[in-house]
């Protein structure tokens, strides 16, 4: 069910083919030159896999090259895989494989001092024609961006751009910039100053009885400086960004019926064709390690668990993030906000005790009857302020999900087939 994104025109002017391209990933999260650096290199995979794989010159070259790199061996399987099938990998592979092989069975022939030498020449990385082709394609954008620049839109957008250190060294990497490019790689060090300035705070604050003080704005330094100084991935074309993203944090005490409606709310959305993800976060907390922490008032091992889901649900496409989970305070929602970098709303399922005894009481299981007192405690104190919407969570689950949908404004299309009747 990939749906493709609707693109909204970018705000920077753009004259070429190329410059819409960029435009487009400055639009995007992440480094726009890392983002382009990979649309190159898919583009060029595919142009291989289409036209050059019975192409004497090109086989030649990749001959004489030594074949693919091991990046781009893997990266050329992939991309047949998702236009064809694997035939023209398997060629082009056997390709790298047998200048690969003819070195090794060199160095197993060899002997004495041959043998050193022999093995030199085995491990060297292949000139791999898709790392050169990359390396230009990339050092053409960088040229045009530096010119681009010089037009006060682009200025601005690339003096505020999260660029990769990479990136970053090679737009400031020529004797002579005009003159309009000083200031902006003055705000780029400024921004760099300003992450390792917010690390630094992120680690002052991360003792346990100071955590409280830590802004979602620091929480967040730890993941751009790792993008930061690894650039990122090019992820699969359809890939959400977050802020095209929304989640719904759907809490209440044990027995409100969290995981149920969560169920019905994806079931819904998905039927409306919606790319949709549901997480229970209890499982995502749900471990026997010995740490030394309350995951309850410092949930560090869900957030991280939460983190790693959103990145894996954003690149295939997911764009409606429905939560489930027991949350008693204002930090934490504000930490789930932090990890998610999406907007976060939060719905409260308003049960009463004897629904919620109905709900757990019949199950003799021990661990029930422990919810079943939490829930009775929780209840009978006042509900934590978490700036939620509270919905009646004693009706039917469909009916349930019918009212969050409509306090929270999502509109399902008009193929939902799911009318609750
Ligand atoms: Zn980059
Ligand atoms: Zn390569």
């Amino acid at each position: 069910m990939a749906k493709t994104q609707q693109r909204h025109a970018s705000r920077l002017p753009a004259r070429t083919g190329a410059d819409v391209h960029l435009a487009d990933a400055f639009d995007h999260p992440g480094c726009p030159l890392c983002r382009e650096r990979a649309r190159a290199e898919s583009a060029f995979l595919e142009a291989i896999l289409a036209e050059s794989v019975n192409d004497v010159p090109f086989r030649e070259a990749l001959d004489a090259a030594r074949g693919f790199c091991a990046a781009h061996s893997r990266a050329i399987l992939d991309a047949d895989r998702r236009r064809a099938g694997s035939l023209g990998a398997a060629i082009l592979l056997r390709a790298t494989l047998v200048a690969r092989l003819r070195e090794l069975e060199a160095l197993h022939a060899a002997g004495g001092w041959a043998r050193n030498r022999r093995a030199g020449e085995a491990s060297r990385p292949p000139a791999c024609p898709v790392c050169r082709r990359v390396a230009d394609a990339d050092e053409t954008v960088v040229d045009g961006l530096v010119r681009l620049s010089e037009q006060p839109a682009w200025a601005d957008a690339v003096a505020e751009a999260p660029f990769c250190l990479e990136h970053l060294v090679d737009l400031t990497d020529r004797r002579s910039p005009p003159a309009w490019w000083r200031p902006i790689e003055a705000r780029q060090l400024a921004r760099l100053r300003d992450l390792a300035d917010r690390l630094d705070r992120f680690a002052h604050a991360s003792a346990h009885d100071r955590r409280h003080l830590q802004t979602p704005d620091q929480v967040a330094s730890v993941d751009e400086a790792a993008d930061v100084l690894a650039g990122a991935a090019g992820g699969p074309r359809e890939a959400v960004s977050p802020a095209d993203a929304r989640a719904v944090l759907v809490t209440g005490v044990y027995g409100a019926g969290k995981s149920t409606v969560t169920a019905e709310l994806v079931d819904r959305l998905d039927a409306a064709g919606e790319p949709v993800a549901g997480i229970d976060l209890d499982w995502l907390g749900w471990y026997g390690a010995p740490v030394a922490w309350d995951e309850h008032d410092d949930p560090r091992l869900t957030l991280r668990n939460l983190s790693s889901l959103r990145d894996t649900y954003l690149a295939a496409g997911v764009r409606t993030f429905v939560l489930a989970g027991t949350v008693r305070s204002i930090a934490v929602v504000d930490r789930l906000r932090a990890t998610l970098r999406m907007p976060l709303d939060v719905v409260r399922l308003d049960v009463d005790a004897e629904e919620v005894r109905r709900r757990l009481g019949g199950d003799a299981l021990g661990s029930r009857a422990e919810d079943l007192e939490v829930a009775l405690h929780d209840l009978s104190s006042s509900p934590p302020d978490l700036e939620a919407i509270g919905v009646d969570g004693m009706r039917p689950p469909g009916d349930v999900a019918t009212a969050i949908l409509d306090r929270l404004g999502w509109e399902l299309a008009a193929a939902a087939g799911s009318d609750p009747g």
